[in-house]
Formats: structure tokens, C-alpha cells, sequence
């Protein structure tokens, strides 16, 4: 009897730690949701772009669109140390709805100056298979006159929502209006063949794990060159993230991949300070 009271205050012990640990983890996520309005509202989000090279010219195509928060207090916030609590607070919608507008925005202006990037916006499958993505974009485009070929959403395939059909139709409506969709990260998520035949979607990037030290790695590169030739096989378009030397560059190039993005170009910065090189206008 003794032992079995033991065991019973034990595991109340356990619940409570337990049930005191859940509060915290509630209470933060909580905080950061408040937080987190705030800083949409007090407008402490930043875009920062990164440049997308066509590897055969070295010009800029497209810039993908990462954000920062500038946090009053703690400075500026990468999105590791902030997008999980987003997604799972429940607010993902209104946080993509507020990239997507900006991003919007500032394709707008860079377009009044002549230049002619498109911009990736990273969205979660969660947007895709909430409500109405798809008239939330043809409104925004249409609102700042640009064209929807200008706009690629890149869908990171880690979590591949369990409705295929949800999915399928989400990515549909968008590639019906003319919006480029791209599969992120390729390599590391669960992406099928079947899924990469069926959705409409243009580009494959290759995840950066598999780029940033192909040279010294032969699996890499032999990961490398058979995603390369299974986009090209299917006519998409394959892009490499990660890419840090030239000789990564030159030899991305001589395998056909078509477009680049990395730190041997520029890491992401506000999108003005990328009109300061010419050389990199697209
Ligand atoms: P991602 O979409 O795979 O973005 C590429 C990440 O690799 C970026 O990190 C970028 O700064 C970094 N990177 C680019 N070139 C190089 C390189 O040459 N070498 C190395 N080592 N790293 C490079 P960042 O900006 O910290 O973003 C991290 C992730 O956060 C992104 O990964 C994306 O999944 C997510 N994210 C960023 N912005 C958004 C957003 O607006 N919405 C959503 N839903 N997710 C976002
Ligand atoms: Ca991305
Ligand atoms: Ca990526
Ligand atoms: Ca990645």
C-alpha cells in the first residue's frame, strides 16, 4: 500500500510539473501572439531580399523575400527565433497575409524604377489550404499592377498537409491566375514523384544542404545532378539555394541548373541595396 501511495504522488507530482509546463509554454505562445500583432502593427517587420541569378547570364531574375523582425528590445530577429511560435499560435494567416502584401508593394516600386525582378514569397501549407489565398493575390496584384508571373510562392515541402485534394485545388486556383509555384527546400521533405507530376508547379529548389559543399562531396553532387535532370525531364525550372563560390556556381552551370541564390551573390538585404550594383540588375 505504501509503495502504490508512493506511485500515486509521484505521478501527481508528474502531472502537476507537467500541467505547470504546459502554462508556461501556453503563456509564451500567448505573449508572442500579442507580440506579435503589435509588431505588424507597429510595422516592426522587415523584408529582406536575396538575389536569384540565371546562371548562363549572371543576371538577377528574382529575389526571394525572408523576413526580420526588428524587435524594440532585442534587436533583429531572424525568422528561426520566431516562426514556429507563428505557426503555432495560429496567426500564420494574418503574418502571411502582411509578407505578401509588402512584398507586393515593393515589387510595385522596383518595377516604377524599370527593373524587372520577380519575387518569392515563402508560404506555409497552412496558408494553402486555408481560406481564399488565391483572391487575397489576384486582389493584391491587381491593386499594385503587377503582373502575376512576377509573383512565385514557394511552398516548403516538410509538411505536406494530409489532403492532397485540398492542396491540389489551392495550388490550382493560384497557377490558374498566372501565380509561379515553386517546391522549397527539395530533398529533405516528402514531396512524391506522383505530387511533383501532378501539381503545376515551375520550379524545384534544391535544398542548401545539398549545394553549399557539392565540390567536396560526390553523394551531393550526384544528388544534385539527378534533380537537375529530373526537372529538366519534366520541364520545370531548377534553382539552387546555398551557393557560396564561384566554382559552386561554375559547375551548377555546366551540369544545367538554371538559376542560383546565395551568399556568392549577396545575403538578403533591403531590396535597394541591391540597385546599387548594376551589374546584378536583371
Ligand atoms: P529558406 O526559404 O530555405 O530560405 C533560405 C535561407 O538560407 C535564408 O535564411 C537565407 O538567409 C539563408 N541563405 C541564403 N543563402 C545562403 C548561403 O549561401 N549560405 C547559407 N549558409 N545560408 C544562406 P533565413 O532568412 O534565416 O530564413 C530561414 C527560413 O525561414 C527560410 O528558409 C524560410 O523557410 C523561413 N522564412 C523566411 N521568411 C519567411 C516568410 O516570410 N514566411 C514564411 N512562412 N517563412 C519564412
Ligand atoms: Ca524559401
Ligand atoms: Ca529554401
Ligand atoms: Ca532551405
Amino acid at each position: 500500500a505504501d509503495i502504490a501511495l508512493h506511485e500515486a504522488s509521484r505521478s501527481t507530482a508528474h502531472v502537476v510539473a507537467w500541467t505547470e509546463q504546459l502554462q508556461t509554454l501556453t503563456a509564451e505562445a500567448l505573449g508572442l501572439q500579442a507580440e506579435l500583432r503589435r509588431a505588424i502593427e507597429e510595422d516592426e517587420l522587415v523584408l529582406h531580399y536575396q538575389p536569384q541569378v540565371d546562371l548562363t547570364t549572371g543576371a538577377t531574375v528574382g529575389v526571394e523575400a525572408l523576413v526580420r523582425w526588428q524587435h524594440p528590445q532585442r534587436g533583429l530577429l531572424p525568422p528561426a527565433a520566431f516562426l514556429d511560435a507563428v505557426e503555432q499560435s495560429g496567426t500564420i494567416g494574418p503574418f502571411t497575409s502582411w509578407v505578401l502584401r509588402r512584398a507586393v508593394r515593393d515589387c510595385a516600386a522596383w518595377r516604377e524604377r524599370g527593373v524587372d525582378w520577380q519575387v518569392s514569397v515563402n508560404v506555409s501549407m497552412r496558408n494553402l489550404v486555408g481560406p481564399a489565398l488565391a483572391e487575397e493575390v489576384a486582389a493584391l496584384l491587381a491593386q499594385h499592377g503587377v503582373p502575376a508571373d512576377r509573383l512565385t510562392l514557394e511552398i516548403t515541402e516538410t509538411a505536406l498537409p494530409a489532403d492532397q485534394g485540398l492542396l491540389a485545388s489551392a495550388v490550382a486556383a493560384l497557377a490558374q491566375l498566372g501565380v509561379e509555384m515553386s517546391i522549397d527546400d527539395f530533398g529533405t521533405g516528402f514531396t512524391t514523384f506522383a505530387q511533383l507530376r501532378s501539381l503545376p508547379v515551375c520550379e524545384i529548389k534544391i535544398d542548401r544542404s545539398f549545394v553549399s559543399g557539392a565540390l567536396a562531396d560526390s553523394e551531393d553532387r550526384a544528388i544534385i545532378t539527378s534533380v537537375v535532370a529530373l526537372a529538366r525531364g519534366l520541364g520545370r525550372r531548377v534553382l539552387a539555394e546555398g551557393v557560396e563560390t564561384p566554382d559552386v556556381d561554375e559547375w551548377l552551370r555546366d551540369i544545367g541548373c538554371d538559376r542560383g541564390q546565395g551568399y556568392r551573390w549577396s545575403k538578403p538585404v533591403p531590396w535597394t541595396e541591391l540597385l546599387d550594383e548594376p551589374a546584378r540588375q536583371g
